[in-house]
């Protein structure tokens, strides 16, 4: 991949429903600080109040609790998704989270063939 210049400094995924119920919502920061979203929202990205990191929403449509990632060495794992009203994924039960990572493994190995 080509060097780009670097626009944001974080990526956080945000549901869609949070943005659709016109309440304030907080969204967390890496650093644990807490932005105050407050509606209606239109700008794509929020700066940090603590850490001043420019954070880029990204906006997943619905209410999903989680999205599929991967670490850079290519582990899959479930990402959190903010003002979602599903849990986050590292307080689902363990044996859930293995299924869904064991489905995602699965998939990616038919893909890479
Ligand atoms: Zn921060």
């Amino acid at each position: 991949m080509a060097p780009e210049r670097k626009e944001f400094d974080l990526y956080t995924f945000v549901a869609g429903v949070a943005l659709e119920t016109g309440r304030p919502f907080a969204l967390e920061c890496n650093c644990g600080g807490v932005v105050t979203i407050m509606p209606p929202f239109q700008d794509e990205y929020v700066i940090c109040p603590r850490c001043e990191s420019k954070i880029k929403m990204l906006v997943i449509e619905g209410d999903p609790g989680y999205v599929i990632g991967a670490d850079p060495d290519g582990t899959p794992r479930l990402l959190p998704v903010q003002g979602s009203s599903k849990p986050h994924p590292d307080k689902l039960p363990p044996g859930e989270r293995d299924v869904i990572l064991a489905r995602i493994r699965e998939q990616l190995a038919v893909k890479g063939r």
